[in-house]
């Protein structure tokens, strides 16, 4: 039996790197018609073109998150070539590390803007695709994803906007939940506990220096050191979680958070 989200019309922002291109190809696979929204216009095209290869169907889109207009522009893109929006996860995201003390107010700033107003923003802007109703008042419906963390949860040091945003996810969920729910559209967020992509590479050598350890005691104690077994979640296990939560066909799952993190963090 084909994918219940096969033909439906996703949009996944900072997909072209990381997580959010495994979670591009892998709806794709499901038979998705995928936008990759980028900052990165370049990576995202080309991660649009692999999937085209592959014969799916997908658009690179230039987007920066924390801008209401490039958003705003940038679904209306999706929508007039792939159709109105039925998916939506907000991955888009970056980390800056440092102790409270010497975080700079504008690295503070820039977190909470890609992180929170990012979700914000993309969500206002799929929203009224998705609670636009039919001939007979049924509204379309749609999911949404927040990437979330386990810093959603829990806390580290030098981390203070990251756990900040992240916690601040569960709240955007629970809200567009209750508010969501009787047009159908669901949302839930996806917590990962370390991933080895490019934005954890560049926190090895950084928490090394900050923190006086090794880079190999960065890996193994800081990252995986609270997992059961001490392995890297992988790309390939968050995209398998979102595409769960967008089959997922009722309101049963909606305001959650799903952790993914090697026992790293239980609920
Ligand atoms: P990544 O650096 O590989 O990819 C992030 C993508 O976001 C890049 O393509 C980048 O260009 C894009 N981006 C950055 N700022 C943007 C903006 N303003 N507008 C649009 N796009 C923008 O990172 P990743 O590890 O794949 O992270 C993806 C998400 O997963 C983030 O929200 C991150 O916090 C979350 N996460 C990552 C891990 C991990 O261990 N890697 C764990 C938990 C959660």
């Amino acid at each position: 039996m084909g994918s219940p989200i096969a033909g439906k019309v996703a949009v996944v922002t900072g997909a072209a790197s990381g997580i959010g291109k495994e979670i591009a190809h892998t709806l794709a696979k499901a038979g998705a018609r995928v936008a990759i929204a980028d900052l990165n216009l370049e990576g995202a095209q080309s991660v649009a073109d692999e999937i085209t290869l592959a014969g799916g169907t997908a658009l690179g889109v230039a987007m920066d998150v924390t801008d209401e207009e490039a958003v705003n522009a940038g679904i209306a893109r999706v929508v007039e070539q792939l159709g109105p929006v039925d998916i939506l996860v907000s991955n888009a995201g970056i980390q800056i590390i440092n102790a409270i003390e010497d975080y700079a107010y504008a690295d503070w700033k820039k977190m909470l803007a890609i992180h929170l107003d990012g979700a914000f923003l993309t969500t206002k802007a799929v929203l009224p695709h998705m609670y636009k109703s039919d001939d007979a008042g049924q509204s379309r419906g749609g999911v949404v994803i927040y990437m979330g963390s386990v810093h959603s949860h829990e806390a580290s040091p030098l981390k203070s906007a990251y756990v900040t945003a992240k916690h601040g996810l569960l709240g955007l969920a629970r809200v567009l939940a209750k508010e969501g729910g009787k047009h159908g559209v669901r949302a839930n967020v996806v917590c990962p506990g370390f991933v080895r992509t490019p934005l954890v590479e560049k926190q090895i050598p950084e928490q090394a220096k900050t923190l006086g350890i090794s880079e190999e005691e960065v890996v193994k104690k800081v990252m995986l050191g609270q997992t059961v077994d001490g392995i890297f979640t992988t790309v390939e296990d968050v995209a398998q979680t979102v595409k769960f939560l967008c089959e997922f066909p009722s309101n049963a799952l909606t305001g959650q958070s799903v952790v993914v993190s090697h026992g790293w963090y239980m609920q």
